[in-house]
């Protein structure tokens, strides 16, 4: 890790210079945080498994047309990204009553919407993240509403396509959240998705059981959070039955 320049830590990555201009390499770490840093911890092989998931559902959106920042898994812990200029936006995409959505408005966590929604949270944790509408996000030049058409009709796709994808293996896609970035190519500027997506950023719930599969073991101290972030993994048919020590090999298992 010393032999690269650290250009930003995050709560669960660390970004370093990459091995060219207009790269960075995404390192991820095994730490866990929650409620804005004020619960801590450690997940051992989350960083791994993440750097996995991420990867595995990076590539299969890109085959579908959506751009995203990610361009190769380097090793166990790292992958190879575009360097973007983050908007400062979280989208979060819901398609069951859960977390934040259940505490606001003192609803029923697990009851289905009956069309998914999109919120946006403006990225800052100093601020907490407060939610805010289209109308901020214009009034105060994070993106125009052409980039907002842009990110909204993206997130649909990733949503569509990834309920799609976790119902094929029993999980239920609740909610996620998505970054993007913007890319500069010649003299055109392209929105592309950036960040992760893994169960620190998704909700996963096991179709029969209703089980959380993501990071709200941590948060909500439910114990075997290990096991739940493995479980999407092996699910995923990323992680060989044997657990995590197998993962050496520079194959993708898919
Ligand atoms: N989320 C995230 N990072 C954040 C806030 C939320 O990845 O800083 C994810 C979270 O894991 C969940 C979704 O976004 O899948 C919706 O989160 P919510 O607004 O319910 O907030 P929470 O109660 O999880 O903080």
């Amino acid at each position: 890790m010393a032999r690269r320049r650290q250009i930003f830590e995050g709560k669960g990555k660390v970004l370093f210079e990459g091995p060219e201009p207009g790269t960075l390499v995404q390192y991820f770490k095994d730490d866990a945080s929650a409620f804005n840093r004020r619960k801590s911890g450690i997940i051992t092989g989350k960083g791994v498994i993440n750097n996995r998931i991420s990867e595995f559902l990076m590539t299969k959106l890109n085959d579908i047309g959506v751009p995203t920042h990610f361009v190769r898994r380097l090793n166990m812990r790292e992958q190879l990204v575009r360097e973007v200029e983050i908007i400062p936006i979280q989208v979060v995409v819901r398609n069951v009553i859960a977390g934040s959505l259940a505490d606001r408005f003192g609803m029923t966590e697990g009851t289905p919407l009956p069309r998914s929604i999109v919120e946006y949270f403006h990225k800052s944790d100093e601020l907490n993240n407060p939610m805010i509408t289209e109308e901020h996000i214009t009034a105060f030049g994070w993106a125009s509403p052409q980039d907002l058409d842009e990110i909204m009709s993206l997130a649909l796709r990733i949503n569509d396509f990834m309920c799609g994808l976790f119902l094929g293996i029993g999980i239920r896609l609740v909610d996620f959240k998505l970054e993007f970035g913007r890319l500069w190519e010649e003299d055109q500027v392209r929105i592309i998705l950036a960040d992760e997506i893994s169960p620190d950023s998704c909700r996963l719930w096991d179709m029969e059981t209703n089980e959380k599969l993501d990071k709200d073991r941590f948060r909500h101290d439910l114990g075997r959070v290990e096991d739940a972030y493995q479980e999407v993994a092996r699910r995923l048919g990323i992680l060989p039955e044997s657990g995590p020590g197998d993962l050496k090999g520079p194959d993708v298992m898919q």
